[in-house]
């Protein structure tokens, strides 16, 4: 079976010869950019680098599908915030926070052909058109709770959902339809499958907060993008998952905070599981074989799709990936 298949297969939970080797978050490491010759900042605003780099997630790294939009900028840049794009080893940034509650401006109505959204969109169709028949194809989206953060900045969004939670609902009303918009465009440019991050992490999102203003939200999202979807929130998010299962998306890609057997048991039988392996303690310091001791603890533990918990550290190996993606695929 083609990696594009196991990996396609495993995200719906369908029988596959092995698990996949995979992640919805960047896998780049400065060591990778060296060895590809593409690297940060360019590779986030040039389409032909950007696919180059996010390639070598599956022709050097191994894993079973490449995932070009590296940073968490790309529709926010679209729709206003002033994003410093970082460097060679230093992710983008943003302390931009245009929007304010009651004077929001209008969604801009050409947004996804801005070049921030036009450059990833582009590099979906040439990774499709260089390695669509072999890897799965992934792009990536952001929540509408995500989005607030970026838009009217982390604070004063966490403030309204307590004093205005009416406003914070009418945002993300009108922020969903920016991810479903960036999510249809990027299924038409290629892509075989959506990673949707949405930061309702424990320490800024209670259990009730997510059920009262994501479980639905996320629920819709679930409808109407029509490709399998991995949800991914970063943190201790065992208190959300048995919410997540009931949205109807395909995965939850989940961080090494909820240990994966008590990850697989929250998540029931159909919702698929990726990640949960640590980027600080195996990822970016572990040795060989403390990395296959992972994988092996993941396989043990019915992991649909192993890898990366998150967006790999800069600064880490990328020889540990290596490792990590053929360990997943020795068989036994
Ligand atoms: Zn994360």
């Amino acid at each position: 079976m083609k990696p594009r298949d196991i990996f396609l297969k495993a995200l719906r939970r369908e029988p596959t010869p092995r698990p996949a080797a995979g992640s919805a978050t960047s896998v780049v490491t400065v060591d990778l950019m060296d060895r590809v010759g593409a690297a940060f900042p360019e590779a986030h605003l040039d389409a032909v680098k950007m696919a180059d780099l996010a390639a070598a997630g599956a022709t050097v790294l191994g894993f079973d599908n490449v995932m070009p939009l590296f940073s968490v900028w790309h529709e926010s840049a679209a729709l206003g915030c002033k994003v410093s794009w970082g460097a060679r080893d230093r992710m983008p940034d943003s302390h931009d926070a245009p929007w304010k509650f009651g004077a929001e401006p209008a969604v801009p109505r050409d947004f996804l052909s801005r070049p921030e959204c036009r450059v990833p969109l582009e590099a979906l169709t040439l990774l499709k058109s260089r390695l669509g028949g072999e890897f799965a194809v992934m792009g990536k989206v952001f929540g509408p709770w995500t989005l607030g953060y970026h838009l009217y900045g982390v604070e004063n969004f966490l403030m309204a959902t307590l004093d205005y939670p009416d406003a914070v609902r009418r945002a993300m009303d009108r922020l969903k339809e920016v991810t479903v918009a960036f999510a249809l465009a990027q299924i038409e440019a290629g892509a075989d499958a959506l990673c949707l991050a949405d930061h309702a992490t424990r320490d800024l999102c209670s259990p009730e907060a997510y059920r009262e203003f994501l479980l639905p939200v996320h629920r819709e999202l679930a409808r109407r993008i029509p490709c399998p979807v991995a949800l991914h929130i970063c943190g201790d998010t065992a208190d959300r998952i048995p919410f997540i299962r009931e949205t109807g998306l395909a995965c939850f890609h989940f961080d090494s905070k909820v240990p994966a057997a008590a990850a697989r048991e929250l998540a029931g039988r159909r919702l698929a599981l990726m990640g949960g392996t640590s980027n600080l303690a195996v990822v970016r310091s572990g040795t060989a074989e403390q990395v296959r001791a992972d994988v092996l603890a993941k396989k043990a533990a019915g992991i649909d799709i192993i890898g990366p918990e998150c967006a790999v550290p800069l600064d880490a190996p990328f020889r540990n990936m290596v490792a990590l993606t053929d360990e997943v695929r020795r068989p036994g």
